[in-house]
């Protein structure tokens, strides 16, 4: 059997590996990405969320291998980095993606302007101890990523500054792979036109007013500048221990369905076992069948 072959047949419905197809190439050209495109999807939405589903009792138990790994002295862990623009879709995916394993394995964090605390430490240190601990699966919705994207384009930092971060990105995330963390990067890339219309959708119903917020008009007046931002990014710390997945998001369900296989293939990578008991287990059950 050929290779192609093997790999279709482990990713039912992929024309190709979901990690081949979404992986973010060398000179990736935002301008031109397609963001309502399905890469690598054979089907449609039914047949994409039905996967999710199909997802959900393997994940789950992989995620539950991992924990018991981390409860034994392992130091394996789990880092979802989801960015994107505003309406991207980031609560979406943990709502649907991750909310498939136990949120007691779950270590989520989202990052927003920094807190007075924060603002006086190393843009890293919030970073850092957010850390997931061996076991966990940690998701940053939003992350350091942050410093060189917002810090960016709104100058909250002198270009010296945060031109020196890509590099500094780069070293900090192989030291937290080094540790056992398997970090997943991704980009939810979003059109803005579409956009457009999820804003609008917040100001239409008086369910999502508590999502809209004043603040993401302005951001969006400044569209180009986070392409521009978000190329920088793809550019410069897409490295081999730390990939960029490029995703797009203007379909809610692909967007979950390449989440969802990316978070599949962390776990698969591990290739975790159960942990061996550290106790006799024949004189554990004599001494408790003599109760
Ligand atoms: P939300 O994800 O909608 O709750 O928004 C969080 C906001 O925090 C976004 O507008 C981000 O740009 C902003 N934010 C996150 N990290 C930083 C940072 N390091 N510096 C400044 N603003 C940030
Ligand atoms: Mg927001």
């Amino acid at each position: 059997m050929g290779h192609s072959k093997k790999n279709a047949a482990k990713h039912p419905g992929w024309k190709k590996p979901p990690l081949e197809a979404l992986r973010a190439p060398a000179g990736l050209d935002l301008a031109t990405f397609d963001r309502a495109s399905t890469p690598g999807w054979k089907h449609g939405k039914q047949a994409g969320e039905d996967m999710v589903t199909r997802h959900a009792a393997e994940l789950s138990e992989l995620q539950e291998r991992l924990f018991a790994e981390g409860r034994s002295g392992g130091s394996r862990s789990v880092l979802l980095v989801l960015q994107g623009m505003d309406t991207a879709g980031k609560g979406g995916i943990v709502r649907h993606v991750v909310g498939l394993v136990d949120p007691q394995g779950v270590a989520h964090r989202s990052f927003g302007v920094p807190t007075p605390e924060e603002a006086r430490h190393h843009y890293l240190w919030r970073i850092r101890r957010s850390l997931p601990r061996p076991g966990y699966i940690g998701v940053f919705d939003r992350s350091h990523y942050e410093d060189v994207l917002v810090a960016r384009v709104d100058g909250l930092v002198p270009p010296e500054v945060w031109e020196k971060r890509y590099d500094e990105i780069n070293r900090f995330e192989e030291r937290v792979v080094e540790a056992g963390t398997r970090i997943v990067k991704v980009a939810l890339l979003l059109s803005p036109e579409e956009q457009r219309a999820r804003l609008l959708e917040r100001l239409d119903r008086p369910d999502k007013y508590w999502k809209y917020n004043p603040g993401d008009v302005d951001s969006r007046l400044k569209w180009p500048a986070y392409q521009e931002a978000y190329q920088a990014v793809l550019d410069r710390t897409n490295t081999e221990v730390a990939p960029w997945y490029a995703v797009p998001a203007d379909r809610k369900w692909f967007a979950r369905l390449a989440v969802s296989e990316l978070l599949l293939d962390a776990l698969r990578g591990f290739d975790l076992g159960w942990p061996p008991a550290d106790f006799d287990v024949d004189a554990e059950r004599r001494r408790l069948l003599a109760t």
